[in-house]
C-alpha cells in the first residue's frame, strides 16, 4: 500500500511536471500578433567602446524600435513600420545609411536599399543614387509605382524625379568626422570588415523586418555598401534573395561582407530552408549563420510568420533590437549578448 501510495506521487509529480511544461512551451510558441526586429549593421564593436557611444547606439537602435513597435501595435501595415524604422536609421549619422554613409574610393557616397512584401512576392530596389534622401523610401516607390524591381544610378535618379520622395543635394549623406577620417585613412582599396582604426567604418547597414497583425511579412535593408567600394560596385543588400528577402514563411534582412552574402544568395537560403527542411527560424538561422557563412562575415535578423524571432552574427556584434506583441524586448550589441 505504501509502495503504491509513493508511485502515485510520483507518477503526479511527472504529470504535473509534463502540464507546467507543455504550458511554458504553449505560451512561448503562440504565435504573436505583430513582431519587428531591426538591425543598425554588423562587425566588431570594440569591447572597450566608450559607455557614451554605445548609449549613443542603444539609445538610437531604442528609439527606432519604438518607430516599428508603435505603428504594428496600433494595427498599422508591416510596410509602414519597417520603412519608417529605416528611415529614422537612415536620418541617423551613427549609422551606414542615408546621412552617415560610408565613402566609396572615390570619397562619395553611393546608397542602395531594397523592399521586399511577402504576402505580394512584391519587390523594389535601387543602386547607387545620390541624391535620394531616403533611399528605402525610393525603394518602395520602385515595388508599389513602377512595372518593374530595380533601379540602378542614373535611372534610380531619373525615377526619383517622378516620385515625391525628397531629393538632398550629395554633399548632405556626408558626415565631416566620418570624411576626415577617411581621407587620414585614404586606403584606396580593401573593402573589409576588419582592420581600420575607426571601427565604426566597419558596420552601420540597416535593416528591419516585420510581421504585421494581417500577417504580412516585410523585409528592408538600407545601405551606402562598404568603405572604399570601387565604381558601380552592387553589394548584398539591393539583390532580392540576397540581402533582403520576404515571403509568407519568414522576412530576413542581412548585414555584413556584401560579397559573400550575395554569393550564398544568403536571405533566399535561409527561407529556402525552412521550407523545404520545413526546419524552425532557429534551425534555419543557425544553419546559414554556422554552416553557409564563414565566421566573421555576416548577420542577420529575420521574423517567421508566428512571430518568432532570430538575430545571429558571426561576427563580433551586431546592432540589434526587437519587440512582439508578448511584451519581449531586446536591444543587443555584441553577439555573445
Ligand atoms: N552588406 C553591406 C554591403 O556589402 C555592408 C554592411 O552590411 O555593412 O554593401
Amino acid at each position: 500500500m505504501k509502495r503504491f501510495y509513493i508511485l502515485s506521487i510520483i507518477l503526479l509529480v511527472i504529470l504535473s511536471l509534463g502540464f507546467v511544461t507543455t504550458d511554458t512551451e504553449e505560451a512561448t510558441n503562440a504565435p504573436k500578433e505583430w513582431a519587428i526586429a531591426l538591425h543598425g549593421g554588423a562587425g566588431n564593436y570594440p569591447v572597450d567602446a566608450s559607455e557614451e557611444r554605445t548609449k549613443q547606439y542603444e539609445e538610437a537602435l531604442a528609439e527606432a524600435l519604438s518607430i516599428g513597435s508603435k505603428i504594428l501595435e496600433e494595427g498599422g501595415s508591416a510596410l509602414d513600420a519597417v520603412e519608417q524604422t529605416i528611415n529614422y536609421l537612415e536620418n541617423n549619422e551613427l549609422f551606414n545609411a542615408g546621412r552617415g554613409a560610408v565613402f566609396t574610393s572615390e570619397g562619395k557616397n553611393e546608397l542602395d536599399a531594397a523592399i521586399m512584401d511577402g504576402s505580394q512576392m512584391n519587390a523594389g530596389a535601387i543602386t547607387g543614387v545620390t541624391t535620394v534622401k531616403n533611399p528605402i523610401s525610393l525603394a518602395r516607390k520602385v515595388m508599389e509605382e513602377s512595372t518593374h524591381v530595380f533601379f540602378a544610378a542614373e535611372g534610380a535618379e531619373e525615377f526619383a524625379d517622378q516620385t515625391t520622395v525628397e531629393r538632398v543635394d550629395p554633399e548632405y549623406f556626408k558626415v565631416e568626422r566620418r570624411y576626415e577620417a577617411w581621407k587620414r585613412r585614404n586606403a584606396g582599396e580593401g573593402m573589409l570588415l576588419e582592420g581600420s582604426e575607426d571601427n565604426s567604418w566597419k558596420f552601420g547597414t540597416v535593416g528591419c523586418v516585420a510581421l504585421d497583425k494581417d500577417g504580412n511579412l516585410v523585409a528592408g535593408t538600407s545601405t551606402g555598401g562598404m568603405t572604399n567600394k570601387k565604381f558601380g560596385r552592387v553589394g548584398d543588400v539591393p539583390i532580392i534573395g540576397s540581402g533582403t528577402y520576404a515571403d509568407d514563411l519568414v522576412a530576413v534582412s542581412a548585414t555584413g561582407w556584401g560579397e559573400k552574402i550575395m554569393l550564398n544568395v544568403s536571405a533566399h537560403t535561409l527561407a529556402s530552408y525552412m521550407r523545404f527542411k520545413e526546419a524552425t527560424l532557429d534551425e534555419s538561422m543557425d544553419y546559414l549563420v554556422n554552416d553557409v557563412l564563414n565566421p566573421k562575415e555576416a548577420g542577420f535578423i529575420a521574423v517567421d510568420k508566428d512571430g518568432n524571432i532570430s538575430m545571429e552574427t558571426n561576427t563580433g556584434s551586431m546592432f540589434r533590437a526587437s519587440a512582439d506583441s508578448d511584451g519581449n524586448e531586446v536591444v543587443a550589441i555584441y553577439a555573445d549578448e
